[in-house]
């Protein structure tokens, strides 16, 4: 065996790269392997997973671009600017895209060069276990590790049929790369993806239907939330329809054919440019060869865990996609740094019930804790202090009073259960909440606290406020 690691962790995304560094700066000997498909021009594997090259960072760099053209072509006006009409450059408006993921993805190795953890370029695979040591297959060489950390993360979920070239049927990687506007844009899942990439695409000018296979729109936000984005969404020219079930979709001269039945059973056909698969992400094990050293998947082919991320197998953890919970990148980055921690001794720690969620469209849509509607499942006794933005100074200030926030609050304790927010930065905002929660705050606490003025957390304010029913400004 050519190689020996205290830790070795297979993945570079946001779970295995903080995995590698936390394990590194507690002074062990650290390796991560990586055979990521976007490779550098370098030809090296890149760093930082889905979410730094085809997630997270790109998808907010297009929202981004976006939403400035779309403010310039119909908020400007009203605020006396006058530009135009705006033109969309979208090779020049991907390649900023580009770039920010290049100098985010160089910006990983220069931290593992800082922090001396070994970056291994190749597909990391089980062999076997010799004496106290992992042996892991790593491109040509086997390395040896006394922990071993697998952090692959996952990959879209492609329909049956529906084959994805990434240039007309496309999936999150083709999505952030289209070459013009699509005039008309079709997506099948009316989820985070295809509400964020729906979003970036008809405010650049394509007519976007979303067609979704629920009755339901957002199942796992607040009710009220989901009402009012259903409601924002719609308004602004996203056309979403609910409880279809795709049929044939076919690639044609022009572009893309998808037959679907409505929700009403009637056959429809939907011509577009170009199509979104975006129907849910699955855990990717793929060439692991997780059974042959008996590590153990569940039913849905994610790596099973304890709620400290350990296998079945000792010595080996998983974290992030690839195992049970919400598919976001803070929630991989916490388990990391619990497993790390674990294996050097220390008490590492991991609160699955203050994990934020957002959806970067706009408003926004940010929430932690429980909804509404599972504390009434669940029998607890609440309160609800729910305040618009459109008496907020800041908001109207900023063009952008939609929404609201919304907290509940145990109607005993008063301690908060779940804040949901709909509005301009409630990616922002929500931090508030969540640290409140981290230290188990009663509402009363939030509603004593000093908020600047004139700022969009005083909105979070007056909803502590309200759930004793006495907000000062609404
Ligand atoms: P990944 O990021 O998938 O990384 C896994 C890595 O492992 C990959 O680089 C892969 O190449 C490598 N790998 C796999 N198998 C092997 C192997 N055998 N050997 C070596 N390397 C291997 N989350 C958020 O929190 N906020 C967002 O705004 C957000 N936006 C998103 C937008 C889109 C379009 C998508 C698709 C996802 C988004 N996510 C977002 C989700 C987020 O990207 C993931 O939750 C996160 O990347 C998971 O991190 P991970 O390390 O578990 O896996
Ligand atoms: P998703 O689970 O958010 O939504 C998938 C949607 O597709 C659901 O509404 C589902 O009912 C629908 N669907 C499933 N099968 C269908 C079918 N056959 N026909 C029509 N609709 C169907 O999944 P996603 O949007 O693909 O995103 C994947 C994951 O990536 C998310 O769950 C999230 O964890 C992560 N992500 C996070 C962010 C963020 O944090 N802002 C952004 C993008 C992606």
């Amino acid at each position: 065996m050519s190689k020996e690691f205290d830790v070795l962790v297979i993945g570079g995304g946001p779970g295995g790269y903080v995995a590698a560094i936390r394990a590194a700066q507690l002074g062990m000997k650290t390796a991560c392997c990586e055979s990521n498909p976007y490779a550098d021009p370098k030809g090296e594997p890149r760093l930082g997973g889905t979410c730094l090259n085809v997630g997270c960072i790109p998808s907010k760099a297009l929202l981004h671009t976006s939403h400035l053209f779309e403010e310039a072509g119909h908020s400007f006006e009203s605020q006396g600017i006058s530009v135009g009409k705006p033109k969309i450059d979208v090779p020049k408006m991907i390649e900023r895209k580009n770039g920010i993921v290049e100098q985010l993805t160089g910006g990983i190795k220069g931290l593992f060069r800082k922090n001396k953890v070994t970056l291994l370029a190749g597909h990391g695979s089980f062999v076997g276990r010799a004496g106290d040591l992992w042996q892991v297959k790593v491109g040509d060489e086997t390395v040896g590790a006394r922990q071993v950390i697998v952090a692959t993360g996952s990959k879209a979920r492609h329909l049956p049929g529906i084959p994805v070239d990434n240039s007309i049927v496309c999936d999150n990687v083709g999505a952030l790369d289209l070459n013009a506007v699509p005039k008309k844009l079709a997506v099948i899942g009316a989820g985070v993806i295809g509400l964020e990439m729906g979003s970036v695409w008809r405010r650049l000018g394509a007519e976007v239907t979303v067609l979704e296979a629920l009755p339901d729109f957002l199942s796992l936000a607040d009710v009220d939330v989901a009402k009012e984005a259903l409601k924002v969404f719609t308004r602004q020219g996203l056309d979403i329809q609910f409880g279809c079930r795709i049929g044939e979709v076919r690639v044609t001269k022009k572009g893309v054919s998808i037959a679907y039945a409505d929700r009403n059973g009637a056959e429809q056909k939907l011509d577009a440019d170009r199509l979104i698969v975006s129907v849910g992400r699955v855990p990717n094990t793929d060439g692991l060869n997780a059974e042959a050293v008996g590590l153990q998947l569940n039913e849905r082919g994610m790596i099973e865990v304890d709620g400290h991320c350990r296998t079945n197998l000792p010595g080996v953890w998983a974290v992030g996609d690839v195992v049970r919970g919400p598919m976001l990148a803070h929630k991989a980055m916490e388990e990391a740094v619990m497993v790390a921690e674990l294996i050097a001794g220390q008490a590492g720690h991991c609160n699955f019930d203050t994990v934020p969620w957002v959806i970067y469209t706009s408003p926004e849509i940010a929430w932690v804790g429980r909804t509404e509607q599972q504390l009434k499942r669940d029998g607890v006794a609440y309160r609800v202090g729910k305040i618009p933005f459109l008496a907020n100074g800041r908001a109207l200030g900023m063009g952008d009073p939609t929404g609201f926030v919304k907290m509940l609050a145990c109607a005993n304790t008063d301690r908060i259960l779940g804040v949901h927010i709909i509005g301009a930065n409630a990616s922002e905002l929500i931090s508030e909440a969540v640290v409140a929660m981290e230290f188990g705050a009663a509402s009363e606490d939030l509603a004593r606290i000093c908020h600047a003025h004139p700022t969009l957390s005083e909105v979070v304010h007056e909803a502590a406020l309200a759930v004793d029913k006495r907000p000062l400004h609404f």
